[in-house]
């Protein structure tokens, strides 16, 4: 939302926000739901039944199309291309791509103008605000057909979970909701989305049951979001064994990592699986989650490599790599070969759902917070070890500051928690870390979240290549 309106849509009182919300839920409905977007979803079920090489067909053709697109329309792009003397017509293959040098995020940063396409009119853009570690926010165009587009991915991603747009939705983001003091009201409905809002921002002990009974009253189908929040209201339902009759279809996850615990007790409170798929609004193509549980890479969307630190291409399968993307979703800002720092890890399996789509194993997110020790490298995996509590702690969270020491913070659940389950998991933690790194543990009453009110389960404040 524009700073202006939330501002002015902070003081309303509480019927006026869901006024206000709701016809900003018609607008977005028009922005989403509206021109080619059946056309795509369409598109979209056919495509997933092409045999592989139809689909490389298919891959090559729209990243020819998308490449011309940027060197006839895009300032940073021509100058790019004819720096290193390439021209569209030199992309000839798949292989041919990495003729593109790799694209920071630094260098999108620091002049976003030349990367806008100037074959777009304002009317046909949408602006779009993400926000990075450094605080620093970046305003990023999206064509509306590109936007569309994007949603029909995201609706064919509801069908593979069994449900579709249009159906009552519970969403828990960092959307401000801003309630009224004394009134324990988290939440705010937007009528022509059939969808309520919650705020992931108020999910504390005391106020959980408020948030339990709205679910319980609205009876969503499908609730979506941030995972940690997600998990805050679950985990409190499982450890008072609250009695409830809230049975979404599906649970969609995205915008964090989810974490395997979290997942554990989502699906164990509502009896149902959780979906967790990767996109961005920058632009990421898209990662989604089938019906078998495997993370498909939607080649439809974009070119995803995984690469090692020295950007060679990780090919080993259980490796970890980071991902460059191109996307064929980001016309009016076109991002080619973009290190958008989050990372996977690679998979060679077939997954029995039949779809020609490449997998992933795991999505571990952002590169920058993977924990580094001098043992054992960058450790890609750390919540197993966080099982090791009995179910006794709320939260966790991993902060490095240096080589020699991890702070370990937590949020103890009071009933249940004592000392000696630290060391069971400091023990699980060093088999992951190796012995020599310190980890000191500090119990909080809770863990303080990033931009948009995202959870981090680690975050690294140190860059290790500096250091070695
Ligand atoms: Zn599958």
């Amino acid at each position: 939302m524009n700073p202006i309106f939330s501002t002015l849509y902070e003081n309303l009182p509480t019927f006026l926000q869901e006024i206000a919300i709701s016809f900003y839920g018609l607008i977005r409905e028009h922005q989403r739901y509206g021109g080619n977007y059946h056309k795509y979803t369409n598109w979209l079920l056919e495509t997933e039944k092409m045999s592989k090489s139809d689909l490389d067909t298919l891959q090559f053709n729209e990243l020819k199309k998308f490449i011309l697109h940027t060197y006839k329309n895009v300032p940073y792009y021509k100058k790019l291309f004819d720096d290193n003397n390439i021209t569209p017509y030199n992309i000839n293959s798949l292989e041919d791509l990495k003729k593109i040098p790799i694209l920071s995020k630094e260098a999108l940063r620091k002049d976003p103008e030349s990367f806008q396409a100037k074959n777009f009119y304002t009317r046909d853009l949408l602006e779009f605000h993400t926000s990075g570690t450094t605080g620093k926010a970046l305003s990023v165009k999206i064509g509306k057909d590109d936007f569309r587009k994007r949603m029909a991915f995201l609706e064919r991603q509801r069908i593979w979970a069994g449900t579709t747009n249009g159906k009552k939705v519970a969403t828990f983001t960092g959307k401000i909701i801003s309630p009224k003091p004394g009134k324990n009201k988290f939440w705010r409905y937007n009528y022509f989305g059939r969808q309520l809002y919650f705020s992931s921002y108020h999910i504390k002990d005391e106020n959980t049951i408020f948030y339990v009974r709205a679910l319980e009253k609205f009876k969503p189908q499908i609730i979506e979001g941030y995972p940690s929040a997600i998990f805050l209201i679950a985990q409190w339902m499982f450890n008072n064994a609250y009695n409830h009759n809230i049975r979404p279809k599906a649970i969609l996850t995205t915008g964090e990592t989810l974490l395997e615990y979290q997942k554990e007790i989502i699906e164990k409170v509502f009896k149902t699986t959780t979906y967790n798929y990767y996109a961005s609004s920058e632009g990421a193509p898209f990662i989604t989650q089938c019906e078998f549980g495997c993370l498909h890479i939607n080649p439809e969307s974009g070119i995803f490599e995984i690469v090692d630190t020295n950007n060679n291409p990780v090919t080993a399968p259980g490796e970890t790599g980071a991902l460059i993307v191109t996307s064929f979703l980001t016309y009016a800002t076109p991002l080619l070969r973009y290190r958008i720092n989050d990372s996977v890890v690679l998979s060679n399996k077939k997954c029995t759902c039949g779809r020609n789509f490449p997998i992933v194993e795991r999505i571990i997110g952002r590169v920058d917070d993977m924990l580094y020790t001098q043992e054992r490298g960058y450790i890609g995996r750390l919540s197993p070890a966080i099982k090791a509590f009995p179910n006794s702690v709320k939260e966790v969270q991993f902060v490095q500051n240096s080589l020699e020491q991890i702070d370990l913070f937590i949020v103890p659940d009071e009933k249940k928690f004592n000392d000696n389950h630290l060391n069971l998991v400091i023990e699980e933690i060093k088999k992951r870390t190796g012995d020599k790194v310190k980890i000191i543990p500090h119990l909080v009453n809770q863990i303080k979240r990033g931009s948009n009110n995202k959870f981090r389960l680690t975050i690294r404040n140190f860059n290790p290549s500096s250091i070695t």
